[in-house]
């Protein structure tokens, strides 16, 4: 019995660290090596060619057929140099992660020979088969066919023998099928609209960019005990299993040592990343046992979204070489705590200017106030979107669970922006002000410290915290792509900032000094927004009812957050900025529902069968062994013997019994159930009815094996527990 479980047991305590394969070079000498990025085109490329890219990354202007034709001769050089063999376009569809389709570059050239060929059609255009990606049924009503377009903003690179090609994906009607275009939509009307308003204080500002620096979290499970999980395997996370006696209480692992077998990993994934160009900077342990975290040091937001998605390609690959599972599912155990990824998000002009930083006087402060303003009244509006944009099937274990930010969006500022928001509140009116007030107020804006950094009292309870230079957004989870976040937020902005414009030109236009403009539209959007401020604790009961009274978004059904993409608000907000159109919001909608409905599916069907021949067949065996051993003793001894002997063996034999009896009748119920909600013909019923008729069925089923597995004789247990599978040494 169990072999497989010991087996594996004995596979993972006699492990050695392997040694990561370290480069001879340091780090600097190789960074970016897999990489084609601006010195290798220099060195690729025509001086025509080269600035036609260059052009293209930092205007968005077009690429010719000509020039894409002498870019991909260029790459192909380049990558054949380093040993690739083969090319393919790297997009993100909605399935999450990322897709490819590998094609050599060798081409038959006759008399049985071939040549390395890559032209410029190939570069910039491909038609993936792509009729098993999800389309939200936009490709139904058309054609089947999608194509992948070259995105020039992220550098191609190079993965194992393949040069790599970022691309978007969309239909062969221009509907949006993937994650990146739209990101790229929104950064782009961010940047549009924000140089506008940065134009109220700099003409020199040409361009602003959107940076995100991502924290990922991750586990790390042994890969033999792993196996032996099937839960694990199909769905990423542990539908059953006792909690460990000892897990986080001690919080012993936040930033401990590092285990040998889990340092040599990191390192590996360091010297990838590095040759990748993505510069991984911190590493240490989270919180619960044998969970980590990787961040690096932050970019312009899409290519971090890139980055951000190799990495965990990368998390994968590196930590099977070491002898792990990498788990990036939010919440692969129950107990501890969950995965996510803050999303560090800042907005810079380029001009150096980080708009979510306070300056060195008061027309910079005033510059700082406004983004930190709209900023506010964006997230304030559009809170039930930003929702959606992390809502999941895993995220739905973290929000709201007491570990991670609550299911409420709110805002961290600290006690000193507070203050100062507090004043402009109250000093600024719709009258004119008089000089001497105008100089106070410049005068208290001039003092904000330019480092807010040291504030202790930052906030971790709060999901949209601001943290000196930058708003980190902490409710992303940790194995979704943060593009759909990141597109919420930054469109967001941008909507926000159009009106901003509107509003403060038209209060000029009525013979208003701008500054005193701008101070009366802030007022009237610190008002607006003051719900939205929230600085207490966020994980708190009063938390809960106090965010209800003031009218926020308090939903905490995944299924029923997703609505938000398709409400009055958000088609106009993306229909404004031009990110998505009203189609591809409902298309996108409708995946949600289509994920969150299988996931749920998965999950239920790997909770049954689990149930019905792993666990109940070990308790029956227990139990067979218990009445054994009471038969033995009633043979043995006399009636009254019997019964001080026996009688605790009695009530167990009864509490195994009735374990088994329940767990089958709520498989059976659940079953039954999902075979209701199969039925139901609407893809939102449909989810909404897994989350409410059919996930409740999990904890149900899963405590009465959790208790079987405290009772029954743990040489007979055949499914790793989470003490074995949670401390890695
Ligand atoms: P924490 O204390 O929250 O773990 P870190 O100092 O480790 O924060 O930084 C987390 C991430 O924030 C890193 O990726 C870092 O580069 C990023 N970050 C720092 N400053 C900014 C900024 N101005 N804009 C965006 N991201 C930033
Ligand atoms: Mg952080």
């Amino acid at each position: 019995m169990a072999t497989l479980r010991f087996k594996a047991l004995e596979t993972a305590i006699g492990r050695k660290p392997v040694v990561a394969d370290a480069p001879k070079e340091k780090t600097s000498e190789y960074f970016g090596k897999l990489v084609f990025d601006r010195a290798k085109m220099q060195k690729y490329l025509s001086k025509e060619a080269y600035q036609a890219v260059i052009a293209a990354i930092d205007k968005g202007q077009r690429i010719d057929r000509k020039i894409a034709d002498q870019v991909a001769a260029g790459m192909k050089s380049w990558a054949i140099e380093l040993g690739a063999t083969h090319y393919t376009h790297w997009f993100q569809p909605l399935t999450g992660g990322t897709a490819e389709k590998h094609d050599a570059f060798a081409d038959p050239a006759g008399n049985g020979s071939v040549i390395e060929s890559f032209s410029g059609k190939l570069l910039v255009q491909q038609e993936p088969d792509a009729s098993s990606f999800p389309s939200g049924g936009i490709r139904a009503t058309f054609e089947a066919r999608g194509y992948t377009a070259w995105d020039p903003s992220s550098p191609a690179f190079i993965l194992d023998d393949t040069l790599c090609i970022p691309t978007i994906f969309i239909s062969y009607t221009g509907e949006v099928l993937d994650y990146k275009t739209p990101l790229l939509k929104a950064l782009n009307a961010l940047d549009k609209a924000a140089v506008e308003v940065c134009h109220y204080f700099d003409k020199d500002v040409q361009k602003v960019t959107a940076n995100l620096g991502w924290e990922q979290e991750y586990f790390l499970v042994d890969e033999a005990l792993y196996e032996a999980r099937p839960d694990l395997v199909l769905t990423e996370r542990t539908l059953m299993g006792h909690e460990s006696s000892k897990n986080q209480q001690l919080e012993d692992q936040y930033f401990g040592a590092i285990p040998p077998r889990v340092q040599e990993f990191m390192k590996e994934l360091e010297f990838e990343s590095w040759k990748l160009g993505i510069p991984v900077k911190t590493r240490h342990n989270e919180v619960a046992p044998n969970q980590y975290e990787l961040a690096p040091v932050y970019e312009e937001a899409n290519l971090a979204v890139d980055h951000n998605l190799l990495v965990m390609t990368l998390m994968r690959n590196i930590a099977r070489r070491h002898n792990f599972a990498c788990l990036l599912h939010e919440k692969p155990f129950g107990g501890v705590n969950g995965s996510g990824k803050h999303n560090n998000w800042s907005v810079c002009t380029d001009t150096g200017v980080n708009l979510l930083s306070p300056g060195k006087n008061p027309k910079s402060n005033l510059q700082f106030l406004t983004f930190l303003v709209n900023t506010l009244v964006a997230v304030h509006k559009n809170a039930p979107l930003l929702k959606a944009s992390i809502a999941s099937a895993n995220n739905a274990h973290r929000l709201g669970a007491n570990e991670a930010p609550p299911c409420i969006i709110s805002a961290f500022l600290g006690t000193y922006l507070t203050k100062m928001l507090d004043q402009i509140e109250e000093k600024v009116t719709d009258q004119k002000m008089t000089p001497d007030e105008k100089t106070e107020i410049k005068l208290d804006i001039g003092r904000i410290p330019e480092i807010l950094l040291d504030n202790t009292d930052r906030n971790r309870t709060s999901p949209f915290a601001f943290t000196g230079n930058r708003f980190e957004f902490r409710a992303v989870g940790s194995s979704a792509n943060c593009s759909a976040a990141m597109c919420a937020l930054n469109t967001a902005l941008a909507a926000q900032l159009l009106e901003f414009k509107v509003e403060v030109d038209a209060i000029i236009a009525k013979g208003v000094k701008k500054d005193e403009a701008i101070f009366q539209v802030l007022r009237k959007y610190i008002i607006e927004s003051k719900d939205v401020r929230f600085d207490g604790n966020g994980y708190s009961e009063e938390w809960q009812v106090e965010a209800a009274k003031r009218g926020l978004d308090v939903e905490r059904n995944p299924v029923k957050m997703f609505d938000s993409y398709i409400s009055e608000q958000s088609i106009n907000l993306f229909k404004k900025t031009g990110v998505l159109s009203e189609k591809e919001l409902h298309a996108r909608t409708e995946i949600k529902w289509e994920t969150y409905t299988k996931k749920i599916q998965i999950e239920a069907r790997v909770l049954g069968d689990l149930a019905l021949n792993h666990i109940v067949p070990v308790a029956v065996d227990y139990q067979t062994a218990l009445i054994k051993n009471v038969q033995g003793i009633k043979e043995l001894f006399s009636e009254a013997e019997f019964n001080e002997l026996a009688c605790a063996r009695l009530e167990l034999i009864k509490k195994v019994g009735n374990h088994i009896s329940t767990i089958k009748a709520k498989v059976h119920e659940m079953v039954e159930a999902r075979k209701v909600v199969n039925k139901l013909p609407d893809g939102r019923e449909k989810a909404l009815a897994y989350s409410e008729k059919v996930f409740p069925f999990f904890e149900e089923i899963r405590y009465h094996i959790d208790k079987l597995e405290l009772i029954v004789d743990n040489e007979m247990w055949t499914l790793p527990k989470y003490r074995e599978l949670l401390f890695t040494r």
